[in-house]
């Protein structure tokens, strides 16, 4: 296979989560952590899913990503069941999760050992590519412990783009960094999303960056985690968290996520 055949966009999954219940049984209680989940998503749609923490969020992409297994129901990415981790669902964790006696080139480089038609010279010309998409041409070469948060976040980023996967499946990638360097990450984010073309579900706590985001968000509900509402995201890209039009979808779902949380308490 050549560079520009692996380069070359694979047709973005879709996804359908079936009923699926997930509970948890810890050592002195029972934990439904969610309850009859239904959800759809398209081709190269990216979905948000937000909620307050402990709704259940990590769990469902836990089972997308085939890292966990619902107690009831089913989820099939392109009409086959998830069984198992696999590499057309590449998982985004809040904590970088890098190598940290690999230089960037090779965390990148990491994922691609998967990848028996590539020559090593042809993987490293494909990491190559993923690290100039993300912004880091120039720190190829650096140490992990060498990097701002932002930085091993587009490492973490394109470490996950590399294995060119069919869904991206990100939890909470951006909560740990500054609001300046989250901000630059929502733009990046929306034109790689566009560029290569990836359907995403991206966990989140935060309504408006679910908002910036979303073509799709979805509100979970706690105790035991559900699907609440779903609001589609009409507006024009790219956004920007500080759009007008943005704070006032972002401040509709906060007094929708809040009428919840008040009856809760
Ligand atoms: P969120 O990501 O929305 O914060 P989680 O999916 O992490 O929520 O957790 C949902 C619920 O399931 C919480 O009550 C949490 O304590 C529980 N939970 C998550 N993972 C486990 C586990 N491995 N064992 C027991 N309980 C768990
Ligand atoms: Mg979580």
């Amino acid at each position: 296979m050549s560079v520009a055949e692996e380069l070359a966009n694979p047709p973005p999954a879709k996804l359908h989560v079936q009923n699926v219940t997930k509970v948890y049984h810890g050592s002195s209680q029972t934990v439904t952590a969610l309850e009859n989940i239904n959800l759809q998503v398209k081709e190269g749609e990216f979905v948000c899913l937000l909620g307050a923490s402990g709704c259940g969020k990590s769990t469902l992409l836990n089972l997308i990503a085939g890292l966990e297994k619902p107690t009831e129901g089913s989820i099939h990415a392109d009409g086959q069941e998830v069984t198992g981790p696999g590499r057309q669902r590449m998982v985004m964790f809040q904590e970088h999760a890098l190598f940290p006696w690999l230089n960037v080139l090779g965390n990148v480089m990491f994922g691609l050992k998967l990848k028996p038609n590539l020559t090593d010279p042809e993987r490293q010309e494909v990491a190559r590519y993923y690290l100039r998409l993300v912004g880091l041409e120039k720190f190829v070469n650096a140490n992990v412990h060498e990097l701002s948060g932002g930085m091993k976040q587009r490492v973490a980023l394109a470490r996950a783009l590399a294995p060119n996967p069919r869904m991206l499946l990100m939890d909470e990638p951006f909560a740990a960094l500054d609001g300046m360097t989250r901000e630059q990450l929502y733009s990046d984010l929306q034109n790689i999303q566009q560029k290569r073309e990836k359907t995403v579900v991206f966990v989140t706590h935060n309504v408006r960056e679910a908002v910036c985001l979303g073509d799709r968000v979805v509100l979970f509900t706690p105790r035991p985690g559900r699907i609440h509402a779903e609001y589609r995201v009409n507006l024009p890209r790219e956004r920007d968290i500080n759009d007008v039009a943005v704070a006032q979808l972002a401040s509709a779902i906060t007094v929708e996520l809040k009428k919840h949380t008040t009856k809760q308490a």
